[in-house]
């Protein structure tokens, strides 16, 4: 059967995370495409929480996957939806299905489904359910099942098309055929009553009125069965059906070639966060990782929205590229009001134990450091010499602060100890050094690097005039005393 596009119709796209880990980097990708979609078609978006793995599946899990999705600012417009108190839905359409003939309880045991694969195996067939516990229908009209067996609680497995095949043309990998030959009858319903994900998926995508699926590339073979379903469904309910479209994004590479996964560095969203990215970054960058707009590297979340139209998606898998990702956060750092950027780094020095809430100073120190760094992590580790003592390194001392400078330092502390002829700000600091190194015949570039080291332990600063107004001017006459 050839699946037809959708028309043009109130866009609904969702994001199905389950909640069995935390919310890895693929599915922020595609919840990112599902989001800019809707948004792109003034549709809707909506969060579904997966949890019928009940086994794995954990509150923890759900509340980061609530917070990553904050924290990127896809904000969703229906939901949370939690599949889990939807049972009584998927039971009715169960039902449904069974008294059409598009079901079937199964009452084969674990042992006898092992000995069918063995068998199976043994004659060199493809290992599939050999639909022993299917009725009789029009092509085994006189099949004849056996009497259920006592004490065997049944799954309910959906009766698949046996020909044919299904087509669909995929946004993302264009017209895909997989015929119904490759693909058995699948468990939907579980003995202990919950559903598994093929059937769910549909039951809610078809009550939830979603017309575009986006999701990863490892779907696609579920694809032809929750299209099987669709028309089941919508047979069975007498509704008739408007399939979604359907896109599937390859997978992102790690930076070895191989697929990004837990064991090979951080894959959560919110260790990003943790490391100093910023949203608007990791979403610019995971859009580039799978779509493209020209030859744009760098954008905002408005533009990608007006851009994103379900074209240009990439149908070879991307990989990560951590370099990248920092070049374009420092990109999107320099573009950050000096406001926000005090209150992260703020944050980032809370979790080192360093307590501040003079938020004035540090946007006056993101303002100058910010385009030397590439995350608020970097960022922190600048400020922070403003509120715990430096202890300069030796090689740097040595290096810098030599006897030839050392007459400069003291006219220098001098200078600055006096308020009457130095005010605390950046000219005031400025001329103070213009006048000393008039005064002791030295150079800039002698002097600078040795204030530098002295106060915040570090040779290379921005401009040290600017540096020294950040500090409390007892603070530069205390390092400038070792001298
Ligand atoms: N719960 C599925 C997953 O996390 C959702 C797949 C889909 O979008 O259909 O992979």
């Amino acid at each position: 059967m050839t699946v037809p596009s959708t028309p043009a119709s109130a866009v609904r796209t969702r994001i199905a995370p389950s909640p069995t880990g935390f919310l890895h980097l693929g599915t922020a990708r595609t919840a990112l495409y599902s989001w800019a979609y809707a948004r792109h078609h003034g549709g809707s978006f909506v969060l579904r929480i997966e949890d019928t793995d009940v086994a794995r599946s954990t509150q923890e899990s759900v509340e980061q996957i609530l917070e990553s999705m904050q924290w990127l600012g896809l904000a969703h417009d229906e939901g949370p939806i939690y599949q889990m108190q939807r049972l009584a839905r998927y039971h009715a359409v169960v039902e449904q299905l069974i008294a059409q003939g598009l079901a079937y309880r199964c009452y084969a045991t674990p042992e006898e489904l092992d000995a069918m694969r063995e068998a199976q195996r043994a004659r060199g067939e493809k290992t599939l359910y050999d639909r022993r516990w299917r009725p009789a229908d029009a092509e085994h009209p006189h099949k004849r099942l056996p009497e259920p067996p006592a004490g065997v609680q049944p799954v309910v497995r959906f009766a698949n098309p046996v020909d044919g095949a299904v087509t669909w043309d995929d946004l993302v990998k264009g017209p895909i055929t997989i015929r119904n030959a490759e693909i058995d009858d699948l468990i939907i319903l579980r003995t202990d009553g919950v559903p598994t994900y093929n059937f769910a998926v549909v039951v809610d995508d078809m009550d939830m009125g979603i017309t575009h699926v986006f999701r990863g590339d490892e779907h696609i073979n579920n694809t032809p069965w929750q299209i099987n379903m669709w028309h089941a469904i919508g047979a069975a309910s007498g509704t008739g059906v408007q399939l979604p479209r359907f896109g599937h994004c390859p997978v992102i590479l790690g930076d070895d070639g191989a697929k990004l996964s837990k064991r090979r560095g951080a894959v959560s969203v919110t260790a990003y966060k943790d490391a100093g990215y910023l949203p608007e970054a990791m979403l610019n960058y995971l859009a580039r990782l799978g779509w493209s707009h020209g030859d744009d590297e760098l954008f905002s979340l408005e533009q990608m929205v007006a851009w994103f139209d379900g074209s240009h998606l990439a149908r070879s898998p991307a990989q990560w590229d951590p370099a990248k990702l920092a070049w374009v956060n420092a990109h999107h750092l320099k573009q950050a009001s000096d406001e926000r950027l005090a209150g992260l780094v703020r944050e980032q020095l809370a979790t080192r134990g360093v307590l501040t809430d003079d938020t004035a100073l540090l946007a006056r120190a993101a303002a100058l450091f910010k385009e030397r760094c590439s995350t608020t992590v970097e960022l922190a580790d600048w400020c922070e010499m403003l509120f715990v003592p430096v202890a300069p390194p030796e090689a740097e001392l040595a290096a810098h602060v030599t006897d030839a400078v050392k007459p400069g330092l003291r006219a220098l502390r001098e200078r600055l100890a006096d308020a009457a002829v130095t005010p605390w700000d950046k000219p005031g600091i400025a001329a103070a050094m213009k006048a000393v190194l008039a005064e002791c015949g030295l150079k800039m570039p002698q002097l600078a690097p040795a204030v530098r080291v002295l106060v915040c332990g570090r040779s290379q600063t921005p401009s040290v005039d600017a540096l020294l107004a950040l500090f409390a001017r007892d603070k530069v006459l205390a390092a400038l005393q070792h001298v």
